[in-house]
């Protein structure tokens, strides 16, 4: 089964097919020709999720899914959430983003938070189901490791003595948001075949 990935990250698509089961191939955004950014307007990653799906979906009738993730501190109410990626503003710095974090939580005794993953599916006729994975960890004080991107150097995820910029690719992927839900998504998939 071909599915489309609604987004125009490389990094994301091989993450995302490196864990697909044989028989579902996945491929990206640039195959179908469409290079422009898909607006993100939504007020929540589930709305952010869908509207990306669906403007795949009505240029292209194809199956198709997108994913919206974000990390929710608790005590912060939930921020930043589905602003995490422009934190600190538009310029969307990874760096800034944490510093402005690790201040905001400064002195704050509860620094648990969770990463969250909405992925949207849209099969063939249109019709679409949504599918969540998280995983639970802590701020650390300060940054530890250099691999892979966004909030990772400062996610110890419970459980872990290392945080996500500490982790192989391989390692993270056992216990990721994205990854825990497009578990999910593989599920659903097997019972269309
Ligand atoms: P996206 O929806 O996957 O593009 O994620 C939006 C933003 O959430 C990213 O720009 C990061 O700031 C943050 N984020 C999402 N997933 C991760 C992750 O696995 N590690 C670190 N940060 C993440």
């Amino acid at each position: 089964m071909k599915i489309y990935f609604a987004s125009h990250n490389l990094n994301k698509v091989k993450e995302i097919a490196s864990i697909a089961p044989e028989g579902i191939e996945i491929h990206g955004l640039d195959e179908l020709g469409v290079d422009q950014e898909i607006p993100e307007t939504g007020e929540t990653l589930e709305e952010n999720s869908s509207i990306k799906a669906e403007y795949v979906f009505s240029r292209f009738k194809l199956p198709v899914f997108s994913d919206d993730s974000g990390l929710e501190v608790n005590a912060l109410n939930g921020a930043p959430g589905v602003y995490s990626a422009r934190y600190a503003g538009p310029e969307k710095d990874h760096d800034k983003n944490m510093n402005l974090l690790l201040e905001n939580l400064s002195g704050k005794t509860d620094r648990s938070a969770q990463f969250k993953t909405v992925i949207t599916f849209i099969d063939h006729s249109g019709s679409k189901v949504q599918f969540s994975g998280t995983v639970e960890g802590t701020i650390t004080l300060h940054k530890q490791g250099s691999k892979g991107f966004g909030y990772d150097p400062i996610f110890l995820p419970d459980g872990a003595d290392r945080t996500f910029a500490q982790m192989t690719p391989e390692e993270k992927n056992a216990r990721s948001h994205r990854a825990r839900a497009f578990e999910k998504l593989v599920t659903h998939l097997n019972t269309l075949k």
